[in-house]
């Protein structure tokens, strides 16, 4: 991979943008945020480029030697021509063709991907994914994103949409629970953080007396995976039942992603490294009813390394893998 180079990310967050100057050995030398709520595009485009500057400044390099930036952005989004659709949380953002504005005023080469893309990258430059060939990235957070590798390559999907990798929304049900997405039956809608939250609110709500309402204080608004969490660990019935199916989901999931693409790595995000064994070992119990001995043998699941750290990663390592697509 591109040793030495310079490299800018961009993070594009719900609610800010982290910035990151980085080198080719993972090493972020300089960053920044810009605050992202409620604002309008043409304030907060020129603070990415006057950032950017001032990050090369303190880093004492000249922008001029950066060889690239990589955007890494949530979807809704148009990866094809590198614009913010319509991101869910900033209303003021429609239709930013944020890649082309940052080539003109950047005059850097530059990308466009997907977080959960960038989030691959990340883990397989610098943390739990290094050295592997072939490895899969799974955000495990509110929703459920994916990024894929596969023989050494990111798998991006072809040229009209570039939406390989959406992970979180393989039916997993006949006729099964409403995704957000529009979707009915997917993995996310079973085993997403928000759909959990949404099932539990509702599922709860007239149930005062339940552990988990007592948890929240009788606020059935703050029901989510943290209440869920310690009921669990307290042997709490309700809670124990919804784990344990969340469980065969995320295994019957990883199972398709095993014998589909023999990775030798699943390296989880948020939910992974947060609670711990206690959420990895019963998808690794139920595992074997969903994939073949032998890929599942040869596929290790491990939690993120980079953890809260990766967003700083993600863009600098798209552009790293941009600079290696074009073998430089
Ligand atoms: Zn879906």
């Amino acid at each position: 991979m591109a040793q030495q180079k310079l490299v800018l990310g961009f993070d594009i967050g719900g609610t800010k943008i982290g910035i990151g100057l980085g080198s080719g050995e993972g090493k972020i030398l300089a960053k920044g945020r810009i605050e992202n709520v409620n604002t309008y595009p043409e304030d907060v485009l020129p603070q990415l480029v006057s950032t950017a500057q001032r990050l090369a400044g303190e880093a004492g390099v000249k922008l001029g030697d950066v060889a690239a930036f990589g955007i890494s952005a949530p979807f809704p989004a148009d990866p094809v021509n590198g614009i913010m659709t319509a991101p869910t949380n900033n209303k003021h953002w429609r239709n930013v063709p944020i890649l082309q504005y940052l080539k003109d005023n950047l005059k850097m080469d530059g990308c466009f991907e997907n977080d959960a893309n960038c989030g691959a990258l990340a883990e397989w430059f610098f943390g739990a994914g290094r050295g592997c060939t072939d490895m899969i990235y799974l955000t495990m957070s509110t929703g459920i994103g994916g990024g894929i590798i596969a023989s050494g390559r990111l798998v991006r999907g072809n040229g009209k949409t570039l939406s390989a990798g959406e992970l979180g929304h393989i039916c997993v049900e006949l006729d099964g629970r409403q995704c957000n997405c529009g979707m009915k039956g997917c993995y996310e809608a079973y085993s997403g953080g928000r759909a959990l939250a949404q099932r539990m609110q509702e599922e709860l709500k007239d149930k005062p007396d339940s552990m988990i309402m007592q948890l929240v204080n009788g606020k059935v608004e703050d029901i989510d995976m943290v209440p869920l969490e310690k009921a669990v660990r307290a042997g709490d019935a309700y809670a124990c039942a919804l784990w344990d199916e969340m469980s065969r989901r995320n295994a019957q999931a990883f199972g398709i992603y095993i014998n589909t693409f023999n990775p030798q790595k699943l390296v989880l995000g948020t939910l992974a490294w947060a609670v711990g064994d206690l959420y990895t070992d019963p998808i690794k119990k139920y595992l074997p009813q969903f994939c073949w001995k032998e890929p599942m043998e040869a596929c290790e699941i491990v939690s993120s390394e980079l953890r809260r750290d990766i967003g700083y990663y993600a863009g600098v390592a798209a552009a790293l893998n941009h600079l290696q697509e074009q073998g430089k």
